[in-house]
């Protein structure tokens, strides 16, 4: 776990869902896989052929916006896939139709326990790529849907992460200044970099064994 940045006084957490909430590698590697096998069949592809259109993509997006200011610059996958003639509507669509979090996740009871704790001092809300109703069913999977109450999902203001306005949206939804949410996630790009840009705090973390000490790292 790293800290980037902590509020004086933190009133909201914001946490990513994927390999946030939960570390699973086979189920996060199906969330990349199944669109893109899906992309392939649409325009005729082998599999192979488009995981390699997408990675040099990425690739070159990447080494085209480094050195202003991002230590490791990424596309999520939602705008990945809008350059590949997907739009956003359709990746929801997809998403809804191809993700099963029931074959992969189970409860968790730590994670139950720890949200209960937070949740005494802190408003507790999930930003995620992912359609709201596929983060809706993960935390049903892992047992903690009545603890988490605020979701913005991809088709919330149908716009990927990193951008201002699903952060932006969470916040107003736990009626918290912007200045006083901390935004958790696995991924210091998608998650950590623009909402420390915005004034948030933000923590970096390696997966959900990080989430089990957050109450510890926020001074509780
Ligand atoms: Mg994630």
């Amino acid at each position: 776990m790293k800290v980037f940045q902590l509020p004086k006084n933190p009133a909201a957490l914001l946490f990513d869902m994927d390999s946030t909430l939960y570390t699973h590698d086979e189920y996060a590697r199906s969330q990349i896989d199944l669109p893109v096998k899906k992309l392939a069949a649409l325009r005729g592809k082998s599999f192979t052929e488009m995981q390699k259109l997408i990675k040099d993509y990425q690739d070159d997006w990447a080494a085209a916006h480094s050195g202003k200011g991002h230590l490791c610059p990424r596309i999520s996958l939602g705008n990945t896939f809008k350059a590949f003639g997907v739009s956003i509507e359709e990746s929801i669509q997809w998403r809804e139709m191809l993700y099963e979090p029931e074959r992969y996740l189970t409860r968790d009871s730590k994670l139950r326990e720890t949200l209960m704790l937070l949740a005494v001092s802190y408003k507790l809300a999930v930003v995620t790529n992912n359609p709201v109703s596929v983060a809706r069913r993960t935390l049903a999977c892992l047992g903690i849907d009545d603890l988490i109450p605020l979701i913005v999902g991809l088709d919330t203001c149908r716009v990927s992460k990193p951008h201002e306005a699903p952060f932006r949206r969470a916040a107003e939804l736990c009626g918290v200044p912007v200045r006083d949410c901390v935004s958790i996630g696995d991924r210091y790009e998608i998650d950590i970099s623009l909402p420390l840009e915005m004034g948030m705090g933000g923590i970096l973390v390696d997966g959900v064994e990080d989430v089990y000490s957050l109450p510890a790292a926020l001074g509780m």
